[in-house]
């Protein structure tokens, strides 16, 4: 059964003429999650699920033709039984599971298998074929438990404290950035950059509920923030607007951070190894919990990883992807959001 085929468009769904995070225009794309590199600008009909509807919105347009389907919420695209299931990656992430005459394939999109208190967490869905990504698919990559990384956080914003300094955090804003405010909950007030602020507030009109947090324009006076916890995105990482915050101490937060030298870390005080996506063992033990008995490794440490499947017995293959690490093309694409702020400074 050939249910799946990787084009140059995206991932093709064959007998349901629909395809998944495709990265160039079609007719209807059903998509994982509202990151950049799987929700893309073009296509005449998108799917996906109610939460990430107002994230398309703000990130694609307004205007664009979207439909969305709950968990667990089945429906029939061209005979195809279409249903998503939570990936635990960020606030509306699901996997895509198709079923076609008794056959099924899951496409996985991004995933974490560890619960963040934020997004729908992880479900197994069994299937015939699964479709992995393998973004911190080596062993060396093992996260911290939720509770351990906060106590962490807490800590440093602890000391920071001590020492007169505001405790800049930074990460992605979609994603990482509701983390850090869950993390550090109950430690003071909780300032976002405005980037922030607007997919808090997309999140927050379906219903998910986030810490306290005020959003903080960097062209007012940041006075308020001092002592206090502020939360920006990568891209203001060597930036005139976070130097505008006197008396800073920065903290970065990425799974990269769990390799030194990893070429963020050097501008940064200090590192916390926060990852939105599924450890080695997250991701061997989910491959394993699917019962599949094929698997494509679509983007990340894809031939480490696709090899170690098929020497401990699960076939498995590479395939190519535009799929990539949203923390590493977040620079670029946090840009325009970027240029708004600083016209907005120099009015
Ligand atoms: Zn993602
Ligand atoms: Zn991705």
């Amino acid at each position: 059964m050939k249910l799946v085929k990787f084009t140059n468009k995206g991932i093709y769904c064959i007998p349901g003429k629909f395809y998944l995070d495709p990265w160039r225009p079609v007719d209807l794309a059903v998509i994982s999650h509202g990151h950049g590199d799987h929700a893309k600008w073009g296509m005449k009909k998108y799917l996906c699920h109610h939460f990430t509807k107002p994230i398309l919105k703000i990130r694609i347009g307004e205007d664009i033709e979207v439909q969305s389907l709950g968990y667990n919420e089945p429906i029939m695209i061209n005979g195809v039984k279409v249903s998503f299931h939570p990936a635990g990656h960020i606030v509306g992430s699901c996997q895509i599971r198709m079923e076609y005459k008794g056959f099924v394939t899951v496409f996985s999109g991004d995933y974490k298998v560890q619960d963040d208190g934020i997004s729908t967490p992880f479900e197994v869905v069994k299937c015939n074929e699964f479709i992995t990504e393998s973004t911190f698919g080596l062993p060396i990559y093992n996260w911290l438990t939720p509770q351990q990384y906060s106590d962490q956080m807490k800590s440093w914003v602890e000391s920071n404290r001590e020492q007169g300094k505001t405790s800049v955090f930074i990460g992605y804003s979609l994603g990482k950035a509701q983390r850090i405010m869950k993390s550090v909950e109950g430690m003071g007030k909780i300032f976002v950059h405005s980037s922030i602020g607007r997919l808090n507030e997309a999140i927050e009109s379906v219903g998910v509920k986030l810490p306290e947090y005020e959003t903080v324009l960097f062209n007012d006076d940041l006075k308020m923030v001092k002592n206090e916890i502020v939360i920006v995105p990568p891209a203001l990482l060597d930036s005139n607007m976070i130097r505008k915050i006197p008396n800073r101490a920065t903290g970065l937060c990425s799974g990269w951070m769990q390799v030194r030298g990893s070429r963020r870390w050097r501008s940064a005080d200090a590192g916390f190894a926060i990852s939105d996506h599924a450890d080695w063992n997250g991701l061997l033990d989910t491959v394993k919990a699917t019962g599949a008995e094929q698997v494509h490794v679509t983007h990340g440490q894809i031939a480490v990883f696709s090899k170690y499947l098929n020497e401990i017995g699960i076939k498995s293959d590479e395939v190519k992807t535009n799929f990539g690490d949203e923390e590493e093309s977040s620079a670029k694409e946090e840009e325009p959001i970027k240029k708004t702020e600083t016209e907005a400074e120099t009015k």
